[in-house]
């Protein structure tokens, strides 16, 4: 058994967009906001990357990992700066589409529809899958919004992207997302930035059935980061959350050490060194003032809530 006896709990923030941009449904983090977290940050923790964990073997402070999904263009005008400025390392896991082609996600698509829902103050009726869906019914858009995205989380990709078309086509939906490219991944490389796998495509695993297509998710994916980038890939952030059990033999024959979640818990000491692929929880940041991001990071809302026994 490993001598665990020197290592802290590992936390592992989980961040997507850095930016000033508005998005009523998904705001991003403020630039000003993901800099006073890491000024923050780095008085408490020691901040590393996955990379670097097997190499620990002791740590006066506790662990923190800044992980970040998708690979927006912001990531680079107002993260890697602040990276840059405390001298700190992050976690990036980067989509194979989005960095060849400017794919932008479908949950972005989907934040574009709706907030041009909302500044044209649209409530229109919505079918899905030949059924039409009880819009009106909702208390608001953002809980209309919140119906939608759980009902595409179960479409297969055609049917979600249909969806998604028709309503972009229908109400002339404005909206671009620069996404970073090849050259923008070896930039952050080249910064001390780690490169994790976020699936070739961003499409919903859990919904795909053939293994040809989960091995292009995670093997060729993981395959094509490392060629092009010439560098170790050890993570796999899973697209939206979702995953299966019969996921994990796939991606530990793809040559991953860490599957990445989002759950809001830390790492106890012990759970983070292994020689096979371990599940690793990840806390989800929002766009809040740091105070609340410090108390997050700690856990502390869920403390209270389960001190009170009470569900928001
Ligand atoms: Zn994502």
């Amino acid at each position: 058994m490993k001598n665990t006896s020197g290592l802290k709990p590992l936390t592992v923030l989980s961040l997507h967009r850095i930016s000033t941009d508005k998005d009523f449904f998904w705001t991003p983090i403020h630039p000003h906001r993901f800099e006073q977290l890491v000024k923050q940050l780095v008085q408490k923790y020691q901040l590393v990357n996955f990379h670097q964990l097997p190499d620990i073997k002791t740590s006066t402070r506790p662990l923190l990992i800044l992980s970040f999904d998708d690979g927006y263009y912001d990531f680079m005008e107002y993260a890697l700066p602040v990276l840059r400025k405390y001298k700190v390392t992050a976690n990036h896991n980067l989509v194979i589409d989005c960095l060849t082609s400017n794919k932008v996600i479908w949950t972005q698509r989907l934040g574009f529809i709706f907030n041009h829902f909302l500044d044209k103050n649209l409530n229109p009726e919505l079918s899905l899958k030949g059924k039409v869906l009880e819009t009106k019914s909702f208390k608001n858009l953002m809980q209309l919004y919140f119906f939608i995205y759980k009902q595409l989380l179960l479409c297969n990709h055609q049917t979600r992207d249909e969806f998604l078309v028709d309503l972009e086509s229908r109400f002339d939906v404005p909206g671009k997302a620069r996404m970073m490219d090849w050259n923008d991944a070896a930039e952050c490389l080249k910064n001390g930035v780690e490169i994790g796998s976020h699936s070739y495509t961003h499409d919903v695993l859990s919904v795909i059935q053939g293994e040809v297509e989960l091995n292009k998710e995670f093997l060729d994916s993981r395959r094509i980061l490392s060629e092009r980038l010439s560098t170790e890939i050890d993570a796999f952030a899973f697209p939206n959350g979702q995953f299966k059990e019969n996921h994990l033999p796939l991606m530990e024959k793809a040559g991953y050490k860490y599957a990445l979640l989002v759950n809001d818990k830390i790492n106890e000491r012990q759970d983070y060194q292994s020689d096979s692929l371990l599940l690793i929880n990840r806390i989800n940041m929002i766009n809040e003032n740091v105070f609340l991001m410090g108390m997050r990071a700690n856990l502390v809302q869920q403390k209270v809530k389960k001190l009170f026994n009470y569900n928001a």
